[in-house]
């Protein structure tokens, strides 16, 4: 019998009982190591209340208290991540030193949110008209919600869970299906480092775990990352139900490269931005544009550099992991196939891999495709595999215009070593997150992260400043001096 992945619920494993459950494989091996249970209504119930009923006390905790459990998180996060790390990668497939690299990523956050106190701090205006005094304060919302993609399953939730937590709040948190250990592992975690009972909960489950958090009175905000359609479903659901919403949807980023670039460095980048994490990132490059005549000098160095590449199992320090289930390598794969159909060059074929792994795992080699047409679905689909595209162009306008053109607008790149065209790319780009010589311009958390157009839907960002606000609604304060002179009746609008 496969272990079973339950739910964390007001500080303890809450076995299901819902009689459904979903498969967790380890990538590498191609096999169903654990079952993860999908909630029913009740389950979700339990949750959203243990979250509301540990809210009013939580809120009330001093900011000194708050943010000492915070640095006891991220003392123990900090010493145990290897842990954490070997969890993602027998659920996810990534290399374990990807696997680190997420979760450092998503501790800068926590150590964002050890700074809680300062962020917290609101304004205050001395005599704004005579004797009358303006203040603000940052309040908590109650319980927040997030719902987090396969793909970073321990830096996405870490995108919220810090900061909402240290401003006050209690989280329902529901991960992917498919890699649902490292929240549960980040529960107990938090338990050792002091975090009430009921602060930090996890639902595991399907939509229908998902539609409960959406549709309950009692969750006040969803934070929601993922795929395109599901990020526009969540955000017109929940925003119907009148709930703050950030919803960070899909990707297809461009890469710019232009022919007085250095070529050594723009090979290196496609090669860690497109096959890094075997190109399930969302900040994954996916189009190299070339301004030609470039793309002839830089295919050659990109290939060669794919031919040291090594696919196989990330225990056993190789450069990229398996796609993380059978379904989703075959979607991958279907795209060479599509390439060919319509005519675009197959460079490099990853179809049939040599892999240091187990043979049943579920494989996807790095894959080069030279003159993608862009009314291919290659080009126009979000892709979320080991397959890098190159589409020529015949000058820097003719690029950007075909990079603006696109449905989405997560991250983008420019490789230039002229001044004059990185500052202009910055500036006519449509798309959230711009690099300029860097091919994934993901910010540090202390600046916020999120796309445009059907990259994000909400109009706020992860993590930051932004994160701080989007966790704690503020109110305005106005106080008036206790002076005997300014009583008696006045009809007007107060002025000054
Ligand atoms: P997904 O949309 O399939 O799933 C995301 C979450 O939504 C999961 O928790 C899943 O259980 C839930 N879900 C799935 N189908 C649902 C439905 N019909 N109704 C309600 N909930 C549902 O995404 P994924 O495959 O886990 O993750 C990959 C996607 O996430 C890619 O598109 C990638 O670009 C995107 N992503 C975006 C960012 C960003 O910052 N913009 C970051 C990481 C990943």
């Amino acid at each position: 019998m496969s272990t079973v992945v339950n739910h964390w619920i007001n500080g303890a494993e809450f076995v299901s009982t819902s009689g459904r459950t979903s498969p967790v494989y380890d990538p590498a091996l191609g096999t169903e190591t654990k079952r993860v249970a999908l909630a029913n209504q009740t389950e979700i119930d339990a949750a959203i209340k243990a979250a509301k009923d540990a809210y009013p006390k939580w809120r009330d905790e001093s900011l000194a208290k708050r943010q000492q459990i915070i640095f006891s998180f991220r003392e123990l996060l900090n010493s145990r991540k290897g842990e954490l790390a070997e969890i993602i990668t027998s659920e996810h497939g990534k290399v374990l030193s990807d696997a680190l690299g997420e979760i450092t990523r998503g501790q800068e956050v926590v150590e964002f949110a050890t700074g809680i106190p300062h962020l917290l701090k609101g304004f205050y205006t001395e005599n704004a008209s005579t004797g009358v005094d303006v203040y603000s304060t940052r309040q908590p919302l109650g319980v927040v919600g997030i719902i987090s993609p396969f793909n970073f399953p321990a830096m996405v939730p870490m995108w919220f869970f810090p900061i909402a937590i240290a401003a006050g709040n209690t989280v329902v948190i529901k991960p992917s299906e498919k890699d649902p250990s490292a929240s549960m592992w980040i529960a107990k975690l938090w338990k050792e480092a002091g975090l009430p009972d009921g602060v930090f909960n996890v639902l595991n489950g399907d939509k229908e775990s998902v539609d409960g958090l959406l549709n309950s009175p009692d969750v006040e905000s969803i934070s929601f990352v993922g795929s395109t359609p599901i990020a526009q479903y969540i955000y017109e659901n929940a925003s119907r139900s009148g709930k703050r919403v950030q919803a960070l949807g899909g990707a297809k980023n461009h890469m710019l490269v232009l022919p007085d670039a250095d070529l050594e460095l723009v090979a290196d980048s496609a090669i860690n931005a497109g096959f890094g994490s075997a190109g399930e990132r969302c900040m994954a490059i996916s189009v190299v544009v070339a301004v030609e005549p470039v793309a002839d000098k830089l295919i050659p160095k990109i290939v060669e550099r794919m031919g040291k590449l090594r696919t196989g199992d990330g225990r056993r320090g190789c450069d990229m992991g398996p796609l993380v289930t059978r379904e989703h390598r075959d979607k991958v794969a279907s795209y060479i196939d599509i390439a060919e159909k319509d005519g675009a060059t197959v460079v490099v074929d990853g179809r049939n891999p040599q892999v240091d792994g187990d043979a049943n795992g579920f494989w996807l080699a790095p894959t080069l495709v030279d003159k993608v047409p862009t009314t291919s679905k290659v080009y126009t689909e979000e892709i979320f595999g080991p397959v890098l595209s190159i589409v020529r162009v015949k000058s820097y306008d003719e690029g950007v215009a075909l990079i603006n053109s696109g449905a989405f607008g997560n991250g983008t790149a420019i490789f230039t070593n002229d001044g004059g065209a990185a500052r202009r790319f910055q500036n006519e780009i449509q798309v959230g997150m711009v690099g300029i010589n860097v091919p994934i311009p993901v910010p540090v958390a202390y600046y916020s992260f999120g796309g445009w157009k059907q990259s994000l839907f909400g109009d706020t960002k992860a993590h930051g400043v932004e994160g701080v606000h989007f966790f704690t609604r503020g109110k305005a304060i106005t106080s008036r001096w206790l002076d005997p002179s300014h009583g008696g009746i006045n009809l007007g609008f107060p002025q000054n």
